[in-house]
């Protein structure tokens, strides 16, 4: 089996948000693998129960960190990025756009547990998901999930989605059909969503991937084996993601 060679980790936390590493612990781990990029990318503010960002603005304070380390790690680039929340079913973010336009790069993702825009969303994306735990209730989670996604390519500029349907079911399909329109890449995360029929579905599409490790831990950024074995059994030519070289 012939593995893809993967250049750069565009996905990785660190104690601002969940993570248990520094910004400098990622930037020594993925050096050390000999990657070319590593992005920061911690979760938005809304993410409640301690995992988000404590506001925004602390993505600003990342960006300084990240120039004082640069001359320090120059065998390697150091983004700054986020992974926004969405917080509404038309696809608002939990980071205004002043400040991801002063970020490298921007993952979008789903997740449960997250504070909404307004009881509106609140209404459409928590009770919804939770009532999706019924059989009958899922087709309509699944349109609001996906719809919201959507929303959010359109009115952001974002660059990937995060694990899309990881946490809360999505239509695959209609996500990769709208994000390949877009240029955005959804994601492959070799940290927990390695799944063949996720995976088939957007090669019926133009879009593109990225692999990322999803790593809450310097020692599993760059870890990347279940996402290369799973693009390896479906033969993915490596022009199809976005960070991998033959
Ligand atoms: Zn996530
Ligand atoms: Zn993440």
């Amino acid at each position: 089996m012939t593995m893809l060679k993967i250049r750069s980790d565009l996905h990785t936390h660190t104690t601002a948000s969940h993570g248990k590493g520094s910004m400098e612990d990622n930037v020594r781990a993925a050096a050390a693998l000999g990657l070319q990029k590593i992005a920061i990318t911690d979760h938005g503010p809304a993410h409640l129960f301690g995992v988000g960002i404590a506001n925004e603005k602390v993505l600003l304070q990342q960006k300084a960190k990240a120039r004082q380390l640069a001359p320090l790690w120059p065998q390697i680039e150091i983004l700054v990025g986020v992974e926004a929340n969405i917080i509404s079913p038309d696809g608002r973010l939990d980071v205004s756009e002043s400040i991801l336009e002063q970020l490298d790069i921007v993952l979008i993702g789903l997740h449960p547990r997250v504070l909404p825009a307004s009881a509106g969303s609140a209404k459409a994306l928590v009770w919804q998901n939770w009532l999706a735990g019924f059989p009958r209730f899922q087709p309509a989670a699944i349109e609001t999930n996906t719809a919201a996604l959507i929303r959010a390519l359109e009115r952001y500029r974002v660059d990937v989605v995060a694990h899309p349907g990881l946490h809360l079911r999505i239509d695959t399909l209609a996500l990769a059909a709208a994000a390949a329109k877009r240029n955005v890449a959804l994601e492959l995360s070799a940290g927990h969503h390695v799944e063949k029929a996720y995976l088939e579905r957007v090669l019926q599409t133009p879009a593109k991937l990225v692999i990322s490790s999803d790593a809450h831990r310097p020692e599993d950024v760059g870890s990347f084996l279940p996402a290369l074995k799973l693009a390896a059994e479906l033969k993915i030519p490596a022009l199809r993601i976005l960070n991998a070289s033959s």
